[in-house]
């Protein structure tokens, strides 16, 4: 972004696509109502300028297209690559929605691909991840690792299928990363096509760790990190904390857990010894998440997104060009 005023507009219209990113329908985010807008022309609401102009946001997204829509996209040569967001339902301590994950690599993903229209669509966000550790807090939901890499390669051959020859993978659970990262060969070799895979926070992290994460040990899940880039694109699914709140609750995440819930708790390797979690401090660890949460800022949010969104344009735009020049990806 060159100036103030641009990054200022930039942030309105992510806000827009924010509320229209989940399925709600931009109109109605608006205060529209439905009925209204089935005689009102496509892109009245939320317009989003982008470097080719004005697009609605809801064109570069799958699942808003009609099948007439998608077929004249693929028709026309344009469609040159897909990015695939995967995210978890999961708990965000006491004041996140716990859409986070999904809703935030969705945005990124939304806003890179406005930034390539019209040659790249996103494919709907996995609906959970690959989180057994969150499990003792309540309301977190997790996929087996093998449900959620199948899930991921289901939806890859469908595009495929479809005439998309190019996916990024963007990934916004840390839970995700690693089982990606390593089925990414396997991807690749079944479907013969470009790959690639990367979580959203490799693009902001190089240039802001530093100023984000002040504790010695940074714990970013849920604290500033997270935390301003809701109150940057998402503030309404930020709740309203304090510290004695947090406290008065007496939270327990040592001890205390049913057999269900330890049963989820060693499938990722954790272990038990009189009910008790081996993982000491893990008490401390979601205080201290909390505490950190207060340090955010809606402009620490705006560049963490700013960079993001340009992390992922970039590599795609890449990778569309390694595929049109019949390379395969990594080009070496
Ligand atoms: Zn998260």
């Amino acid at each position: 972004m060159q100036n103030q005023d641009h990054r200022r507009g930039f942030f309105k219209r992510v806000k827009l696509m924010a509320a229209g990113a989940m399925g709600a329908p931009l109109a109605l985010a608006s205060g529209v109502p439905a009925q209204e807008t089935r005689s009102l022309p496509s892109a009245r609401g939320s317009l989003a300028k982008t470097p080719n102009g004005f697009v609605h946001p809801h064109r570069v997204l799958l699942w808003e297209n009609t099948r007439k829509e998608y077929r004249e996209l693929q028709e026309s040569g344009q469609l040159k690559a897909a990015i695939l967001p995967t995210g978890s339902i999961e708990q965000h301590n006491e004041h996140m929605a716990m859409v986070a994950d999904v809703a935030i690599a969705t945005l990124i993903s939304q806003k890179a691909a406005l930034d390539l229209y019209p040659h790249v669509i996103v494919a709907p966000p996995s609906p959970c991840g690959y989180a057994p550790y969150h499990m003792a807090r309540p309301g977190t939901l997790t996929l087996r690792k093998e449900t959620f890499l199948a899930y991921i390669l289901d939806v890859m051959s469908c595009l495929k299928a479809h005439g998309v020859r190019t996916i990024m993978i963007l990934n916004g659970h840390g839970g995700n990363h690693h089982p990606i990262q390593e089925a990414l060969p396997k991807f690749r070799s079944e479907l013969g096509i470009n790959i690639d895979a990367d979580s959203y926070w490799t693009g902001a992290n190089r240039e802001y760790t530093s100023q984000f994460m002040r504790a010695k040990q940074p714990t970013s899940h849920a604290g500033e990190f997270e935390t301003s880039i809701y109150a940057a694109a998402f503030p309404e699914r930020l709740r309203p904390f304090t510290m004695a709140d947090y406290d008065h609750a007496h939270l327990n995440y040592e001890s205390g857990f049913s057999p269900e819930i330890q049963e989820f708790l060693r499938r990722d390797g954790r272990t038990f010894k009189n009910g008790r979690i081996d993982a000491r401090g893990e008490n401390k660890r979601d205080r201290r998440r909390q505490e950190e949460a207060l340090l955010a800022r809606p402009e620490t949010g705006e560049k963490i997104l700013s960079k993001a969104i340009e992390f992922v344009a970039d590599r795609v735009k890449q990778m569309i060009a390694a595929t049109e020049a019949g390379k395969s990806w990594p080009v070496s």
